[in-house]
């Protein structure tokens, strides 16, 4: 899935967007080298108001097709 995605640090702000979630991760790691000694700072996180939407209604979906299959198989054996 297509971001954009964000590096989110609470000290020093909000990065650009990046189209793909590896170049955020990518800046990540070189900001965490060059500002806090490789370590990661407290509450930072990685944006994308796009996949959060669909990446979690997506999941919600595949949860209860998954149960409803499930269902379906377990209740044809109990007939
Ligand atoms: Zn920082």
């Amino acid at each position: 899935m297509l971001g954009p995605y964000r590096y989110h640090c609470p000290q020093h702000g909000t990065s650009d967007p990046y189209t793909f979630k590896r170049a955020a991760h990518d800046f990540a790691e070189e900001h965490r080298d060059e500002f806090h000694g490789g370590m990661h700072p407290p509450g930072e996180c990685f944006v994308s108001p796009e996949f959060d939407i669909r990446g979690n209604s997506g999941a919600s979906s595949a949860v209860i097709a998954f149960v409803l299959v499930m269902l379906l198989a377990f209740g044809s054996r109990l007939i």
